[in-house]
């Protein structure tokens, strides 16, 4: 399978924290939903799932989700499901995590 630069779902429980830490961050530009992303609906899972802006995708084992109107992306960024583009600080500090 040729995967240059892309991973496919389903992920890891690892690739899912790395590919959420990274659209939370703000930083970095996020997968977005292709949907209407000013209604109701999206502004309420932002706010239910803490997130930067409406319509940001979130990641999970089976592919990415947007909570707002259930579009789904089952590709990401190689390099967003590894921890290593992040300081970590700041993964430690937003994933505490049991050794
Ligand atoms: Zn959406």
């Amino acid at each position: 399978m040729h995967t240059t630069g892309r991973i496919t779902a389903p992920f890891t429980d690892e690739q899912v924290a790395a590919l959420n830490s990274y659209q939370m961050d703000g930083r970095f530009h996020p997968f977005t939903c292709g949907g209407s992303r000013d209604d109701a609906a999206h502004e309420a899972a932002r706010a239910e799932h803490g997130l930067p802006e409406p319509g940001i995708l979130v990641a999970r084992r089976e592919g990415w989700t947007c909570p707002g109107c259930g579009y789904t992306q089952s590709w990401a960024h190689a390099a967003m499901a590894t921890p290593l583009g992040v300081p970590a600080a700041m993964t430690s500090a937003s994933a505490p995590r049991e050794a």
